[in-house]
């Protein structure tokens, strides 16, 4: 029996003050120290016996610390990584407290019945169809698997092919078309379901970084007979750029296609009235995938697959074994994800939608694309910054020139490393490199519910005195 005060009720407590205070401490975006001293304080020798709890989680904090990134904060612009609002972040140690097993809903019936509801939620909230059937999988990642296994499912149903029985030996080619453009998870996700990147045709994107309609249709009428899927972006990972859905997605229908889209952040633009319009048409698609962590700010991991044919998605994840009690009047999470046991993932969903509600996550979307527009806007008033692209969303593009009168492209990349590379190693500010059209450039990204104007304001002098310092140091 414990108690309130006992060593495992402290040690708990403890950490959870641990926790707090890291959230607290407005420190060095970066980490501090090297692999080899991380190294150092983790590679211990495996104790025969083990040790107190309260032992084992003090030297946890003391080996992590300086090897974190405060991405959780304010100040963080790089990647697309998302915060976690503190309703969230609570439902995500809830959860690792109640340890359910959210496989079925015999297993945990809170578990399955959350999920019931905050998947209702998010395709309300998503403007998806109200019959699309959804799993709550690890990221976006993940959900591309869950989706284009549907895909797979229902492609080669039609050519007569039960691919669940039938695996792909033997089986239809099936081409996947899609952008040259598109996040690296396809392609995995491709190579997981057996279509490997072989099966990709790829498109280059017009002027806009969207697919153009008609390359699209080319595309399509090449091989009539050969299954297709079309996979569209809502959101580019550089550009934020979205696929012209209301075009796209008719003439993909018209083929008979399966269309799947990739809106790990973008698909939020749905939630915010000022920007939806990005999005239209979208509810027109077969399947989308979207995350949690992102934007929503959930802690890790987070993503959510939905599916328009209920049908489909049963057929390629659903599974049955003789111990295991399906219920008929809940949703078994089995029959939909990809995992077997699993994290009750949600909690932490449900408690963000409740904490923000509809008009609070509109304001968190809104919100991001201003900092990252006031960023972009405030860089470009610094000497030799030149803006590569202009926010459509929360994405933005710079580039650092070297001021020499005869400087070439390369030193300007070289340029553009050195400043993002002092700004990261000031602390104060979390950026990333990207390869743009043939130029190196420096990604603004922000989906973090915790970015302020002050924050945005501390940055720009980080990028300041980071100019200044170029201009010193020796060529
Ligand atoms: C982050 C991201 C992914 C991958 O999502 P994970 O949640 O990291 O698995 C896929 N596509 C885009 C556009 C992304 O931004």
């Amino acid at each position: 029996m414990h108690t309130p005060d006992d060593a495992r009720s402290r040690m708990l407590r403890s950490a959870a003050e641990r926790a707090v205070h890291f959230l607290n401490d407005d420190g060095a975006v970066n980490a501090t120290v090297d692999a080899e001293t991380l190294r150092n304080r983790f590679y211990v020798t495996l104790p025969a016996q083990g040790r107190q709890p309260e032992d084992v989680v003090d030297h946890l904090c003391s080996a992590a610390e300086g090897g974190l990134l405060r991405s959780n904060g304010g100040r963080f612009f790089a990647w697309v990584i998302g915060g976690t609002l503190p309703s969230a972040l609570a439902a995500d140690w809830l959860t690792a407290a109640w340890d359910q097993n959210a496989a079925l809903y015999a297993c945990s019936p809170a578990a399955a019945i959350v999920e019931e509801a905050a998947g209702a939620w998010l395709k309300e909230l998503l403007a998806l169809p109200q019959h699309a059937t959804f799993a709550f999988v690890t990221g976006c990642q993940m959900a591309h698997v869950t989706c284009l296994a549907a895909a797979r499912h229902a492609l080669l149903a039609k050519h007569g092919w039960d691919v669940e029985r039938n695996g792909l030996f033997g089986a239809p080619r099936v081409r996947v078309i899609s952008s040259d453009r598109r996040h690296a998870s396809i392609d995995r996700a491709l190579r997981m379901l057996g279509f490997g990147s072989e099966s990709l045709v790829l498109l280059e994107p017009d002027v806009d970084e969207t697919l153009e309609p008609g390359a699209v249709e080319e595309a399509l009428a090449f091989e009539p007979q050969t299954p297709k899927i079309v996979l569209l972006q809502a959101g580019d990972i550089n550009t934020g750029a979205f696929d012209r859905f209301d075009r796209v997605i008719p003439i993909a229908k018209r083929y008979g296609a399966w269309v799947h889209v990739d809106g790990a952040f973008g698909l939020w633009a749905a939630a915010s009235e000022r920007y939806a319009h990005l999005t239209r048409g979208v509810d027109g698609a077969d399947s989308w995938a979207t995350d949690g962590h992102k934007w929503l700010n959930v802690p890790f991991d987070s993503g959510y697959a939905f599916v328009a044919d209920a049908e489909s998605h049963r057929a390629a994840m659903s599974i049955r074994a003789p111990y295991i009690t399906a219920h008929a009047q809940a949703r078994d999470q089995i029959d939909w994800n990809p995992e077997w046991s699993r994290r009750a993932r949600g909690f932490a969903t449900y408690a963000a939608l409740l904490e923000l509600g509809r008009d609070g996550v509109a304001a968190t979307i809104d919100g991001s694309c201003a900092q990252v527009a006031g960023l972009v806007e405030q860089l470009e008033r610094l000497p030799n910054v030149e803006v590569l692209w202009r926010p459509l969303l929360n994405q933005g593009l710079v580039r650092f020139l070297d001021p020499r009168p005869n400087a070439s492209d390369g030193d300007h990349d070289n340029r553009t490393e050195d400043v993002i590379a002092r700004v990261v190693d000031s602390g104060e500010g979390f950026f990333g490199a990207t390869t743009w059209r043939g130029k190196r450039a420096m990604r603004i990204s922000n989906v973090s519910a915790q970015t302020t104007d002050g924050d945005v304001r501390r940055v720009v002098e980080a990028f300041r005195a980071a100019l200044t310092a170029c201009e010193l140091a020796p060529a």
